[in-house]
């Protein structure tokens, strides 16, 4: 099965071999065979495919590559946005409300409710998502999570440690002894990554040293929930220990700046949550500036950040956050790719694989310009 995309007006390559940053084409076309992307030249010059797609001069650009989410969870916590929105503070324990009613899920519901979300996601641009478990913290709860996660994406997060669950309050060492030993052992035949929630309220800086570690020993990547509610020592652990991405980093020092542009660490932001607790934006621009590398996430979760929408994150950067429109969707595209370590998205390159968004609107400048219009035409996920 071939398609063409001609009369593509700007076309987002975000190939380093064609330019820097988002590297744009005029007046291009893109041929795909079977999924992957194999010729790119002038519109009107492409060779005949089985299907063709006319993008009418509008904007094409690499899928969403989404990577932080929850998707693996139970329940609805809309009473509390209302409650935040009135005045009240956002803390971690919210967490455990959603793991009572995960646990309690069956797995058909479970299923369900994420794959609803990943429509959802696709029909707004996002070919690529990544999926954490760490609403089921039991040995049980947690690997199934994962195992239904794994039908859906090849991204999957082991996160037994988002929280401390109740009936372990008393004893959160035995927790952690849990988190790198038998559940690990349950968890990582259906996951890619571990993370862990770095935070006050969550885990500090010494367990979390030892729930990646332990997760680096069976071949798992890391990656690190920091920097959401202040300053935290999970940043530089972050990148001490190689981790993929840093995500928040909401609150960062001179020193967690300066290490993350000296490394191979993703900064991810995840306005979402800034928004759903009117909390700070991060200071992408002081990141950048520095030279790290940035990506943008939705974090969706029904807790502290329930969107779906990558274009409502780029919004928010661009308007908030100090972002070009060019470099909020570099890091929504090939900056989540990066945070995923993967070279086969977020591009739009020979060889690459055949995820792109057709928009309706003749640039992605529209995302921000044109805030909550929904202006994804056709999205080809291969
Ligand atoms: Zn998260």
């Amino acid at each position: 099965m071939t398609t063409v995309i001609d009369r593509i007006g700007l076309l987002v390559t975000n190939d380093p071999a064609v330019g820097a940053g988002t590297a744009e084409l005029r007046d291009a076309a893109v041929f795909i065979d079977d999924g992957t992307i194999v010729w790119i030249g002038d519109a009107g010059r492409a060779p005949h495919a089985d299907e063709r797609i006319d993008a009418r001069g509008g904007c094409v650009i690499p899928g969403f590559v989404d990577s932080h989410s929850h998707l693996m969870f139970a329940g609805d916590r809309a009473d509390e946005f209302e409650f935040r929105m009135a005045g009240r503070p956002y803390t971690a324990g919210g967490i455990r409300r959603t793991v009572g009613l995960t646990r309690a899920a069956t797995d058909d519901e479970l299923r369900a409710n994420a794959q609803r979300l990943r429509a959802e996601m696709r029909a707004q641009g996002t070919t690529t998502v990544e999926i954490k478990s760490g609403y089921g913290l039991t040995i049980d709860d947690e690997s199934r999570a994962l195992r239904i996660a794994r039908e859906i994406t090849p991204e999957t997060t082991y996160l037994g440690a988002h929280v401390v669950p109740a009936e372990f309050a008393d004893d959160p060492a035995g927790y952690v002894d849990l988190v790198t030993g038998a559940m690990l052992d349950a968890a990582a035949p259906h996951a890619r990554w571990i993370d862990v929630f770095c935070e006050t309220g969550a885990f500090d800086v010494d367990q979390a040293r030892a729930i990646l570690t332990a997760g680096q020993a069976v071949g798992l990547g890391a990656r690190v929930h920091a920097g959401q509610l202040g300053e935290s020592a999970g940043v530089q652990l972050a990148v001490e220990l190689g981790a993929a991405s840093v995500d928040h980093c909401t609150f960062l020092s001179d020193a967690d700046v300066d290490a993350l542009a000296h490394s191979s660490t993703v900064a991810t932001l995840l306005p979402g949550v800034e928004f759903s607790t009117r909390q700070p934006y991060p200071n992408a621009r002081r990141l950048l500036d520095a030279g790290a590398t940035v990506a943008l996430a939705c974090d969706c979760n029904p807790g502290s950040s329930f969107t779906s929408s990558m274009a409502f994150c780029i919004a928010v950067a661009v308007r908030d956050m100090g972002m070009t429109p060019a470099e909020a969707l570099w890091a929504a595209t090939a900056g989540g790719a990066a945070a995923l370590q993967r070279t086969d998205i977020g591009r739009i390159a020979v060889g690459a694989r055949a995820d792109l968004v057709v928009l309706d609107a003749p640039s992605y400048v529209h995302f921000a310009y044109r805030p909550g219009v929904p202006i994804v035409k056709r999205v080809l996920a291969a």
